[in-house]
C-alpha cells in the first residue's frame, strides 16, 4: 500500500512517552560522565513479562566524583553493583535513579567500569509500556521493546539524556532455543547452549542513543538477503512472523533495496553500511526506527520508507531535545515524499497527495514545528501529526523550493556529513545556522 497508517505510526512512536515526558531532556545527575560502552547480558523468555540482566558500562569521568547515577525504573530490583570485583553500595531512588557510591572519588578524564545486575517485571500497565511480552495473532509469543523517548529505563539501566550516545554495544541474550532475537548492529553469533537455551550475540560499533536500542524475540521466519548500493553491500535481515511470510511481504521487503538506493542518491550513503539494515516484527501500531533494525507492525511501503529515512534523520542525526522532534519526524516524512515522487506515484497522484497534506496542515490555524517547553507535557503536541510530521516535511519542501532540487539535496548530504552533527545530536538552531 502507498497509504501509510499515519495514526498507527504516530501511535507507535509516542507510545512509551506519556509516563515520563515531563522528565528533563538532560538529567543533571548524569552530567559527570560520558557513557562510552555498554554490554547487556539478558536472560529472557517471550512468554514471560520479566527481565533479568546485567549491564556493564565503561564510562569516562568528566569531573572528580565519588558518585555516579544510572537511570532505572524503581519497580525493578538491583541485586548487585560490581566494581573491580567488589560490591559497591547504592541507593535506588524513587526518581528512577540508582545512586552508586565509589570507594573513593574517581578522577576527571579517567575511564572506568562497573556492572549492575537486576531483575523484575517491567511496567506493562496501560498502553505505555516499553517492554511487552505478548502474543501474535497466530498465538505465538513475542517480546518487543520500544523506548522512545524515555522508556529505556523501564527495562535496562542507562543514561537517557539527549547529549550522550553510546559508542559501542555488545548485546547478549539468552532465550529458550526455539526463538530468534533481533537487535541493533551486526549478528555475531547464535549458539545453542545445550540446556534448551540459545545465546544470541549482536554488536554495534555506531554511536546510538539509549532510546534507539531495542530487542524483538519471537519464532520469527528469517528473510535474509544482501543490499547492494553505490558500490557496497551489506546484510539485509528481516525477522517476520511466520504468518506474514507472504509474496506481498517479500515484494515489499525487496522494494526496500530500491528505496535504499533512492535515499543514498538524495541523502548520502546509508549510515550503518558496516553493519546491516533490517526489520523485526512487533505488535505496536506502525513502526519504530531502531538503528539498523526497524520494528514494524507490517510491511507497507510508506511505512518502510518512513522508518528507513529515519536511519539518516533521527538515528545518525538525532534531535538534541524533544522540542526538536520535527528534525526526526518532519525529515522522515519528507523521506516518504521522496519515494512517493520518485518511485511510487505518478506526477498527478503525487500532486494530489501534497494537496491533501496542505489541506491537513492548514485545517487548523497556526502552530509551530518546534515544540515549546509548554508543549512537552502534551504527547499529542510533541508527536502532532499535523505539525511535527506533515508541516515539518513542508518546511523542507519550502527550503527545496527556495534552493532548487540540486542545491537542496546537496545541502541535505552536507548536513548529514557535517562532523558536528554526524552520529551526534542536532537542534533547530543548528539546522538553521547550517542553512544560513
Ligand atoms: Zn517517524
Amino acid at each position: 500500500s502507498n497509504n501509510i497508517d499515519r495514526k498507527g505510526l504516530i501511535d507507535s512512536e509516542k507510545r512509551s512517552a506519556s509516563r515520563s515526558i515531563l522528565d528533563f531532556n538532560v538529567n543533571p545527575n548524569t552530567l559527570n560522565y560520558d557513557l562510552q560502552y555498554v554490554r547487556l547480558e539478558f536472560d529472557l523468555d517471550p512468554t514471560q513479562q520479566f527481565v533479568s540482566g546485567t549491564m556493564t558500562s565503561h564510562f569516562k569521568m568528566l569531573a572528580n566524583s565519588a558518585n555516579i547515577y544510572f537511570e532505572l525504573a524503581k519497580n525493578l530490583t538491583v541485586s548487585t553493583v560490581k566494581y573491580h570485583g567488589q560490591n559497591l553500595t547504592f541507593e535506588h531512588l524513587t526518581s528512577d535513579e540508582i545512586k552508586i557510591n565509589f570507594p573513593a572519588a574517581l578522577t576527571a578524564q579517567t575511564t572506568d567500569s562497573l556492572s549492575i545486575t537486576y531483575s523484575g517485571v517491567p511496567d506493562s500497565t496501560g498502553a505505555f509500556a516499553s517492554f511487552e511480552a505478548d502474543t501474535t495473532d497466530d498465538g505465538d509469543p513475542v517480546l518487543a521493546t520500544l523506548s522512545e523517548p524515555y522508556g529505556a529505563k523501564g527495562w535496562w539501566p542507562t543514561k537517557q539524556s539527549m547529549n550522550d550516545k553510546i559508542e559501542k554495544m555488545d548485546i547478549k541474550v539468552t532465550t529458550p532455543a526455539e526463538y530468534t532475537v533481533g537487535s541493533n548492529g551486526k549478528l555475531m553469533s547464535e549458539t545453542i547452549l545445550g540446556n534448551g537455551k540459545k545465546l544470541t550475540y549482536w554488536q554495534t560499533n555506531y554511536p546510538i542513543p539509549a532510546y534507539l536500542f531495542a530487542l524483538g524475540i519471537s519464532n520469527y521466519t528469517k528473510i535474509n538477503s544482501t543490499i547492494t548500493t553505490t558500490g557496497s553491500s551489506f546484510p539485509f535481515l528481516n525477522y517476520v512472523y511466520p504468518g506474514f511470510d507472504t509474496p506481498s511481504t517479500r515484494a515489499s521487503l525487496a522494494w526496500t533495496a530500491t528505496s535504499m538506493q533512492t535515499f543514498e542518491d538524495h541523502f548520502g550513503l546509508y549510515p550503518y553500511r558496516n553493519e546491516k539494515y533490517g526489520h523485526m516484527q512487533f505488535n505496536w501500531g506502525g513502526g519504530m526506527e531502531h538503528a539498523t533494525m526497524t520494528s514494524m507492525v507490517n510491511f507497507g511501503q510508506g511505512l518502510i520508507a518512513h522508518e528507513l529515512a529515519h536511519q539518516w534523520f533521527g538515528d545518525k542525526l538525532t534531535c538534541g531535545a524533544w522540542n526538536d522532534i520535527w528534525l526526526n519526524e518532519g525529515f522522515a516524512t519528507f523521506g516518504e515524499h521522496v519515494t512517493y515522487e520518485k518511485l511510487l506515484m505518478s506526477p498527478s497522484q503525487f500532486q494530489n497527495y501534497l494537496a491533501g497534506q496542505i489541506s491537513d496542515i492548514t485545517s487548523d490555524p497556526g502552530g509551530s514545528v518546534y515544540v515549546p517547553d509548554s508543549g512537552l507535557s502534551n504527547i499529542n503536541r510533541v508527536f502532532d501529526g499535523r505539525l511535527t510530521y506533515a508541516k515539518g516535511a513542508f518546511v523542507l519542501r519550502m527550503i527545496k523550493w527556495k534552493l532548487g532540487d540540486d542545491q537542496f539535496y546537496a545541502m541535505l548530504k552536507a548536513y548529514q556529513n557535517n562532523p558536528a552533527f554526524a552520529y551526534g545530536y542536532v537542534k533547530t538552531p543548528d539546522f538553521r545556522n547550517f542553512l544560513s
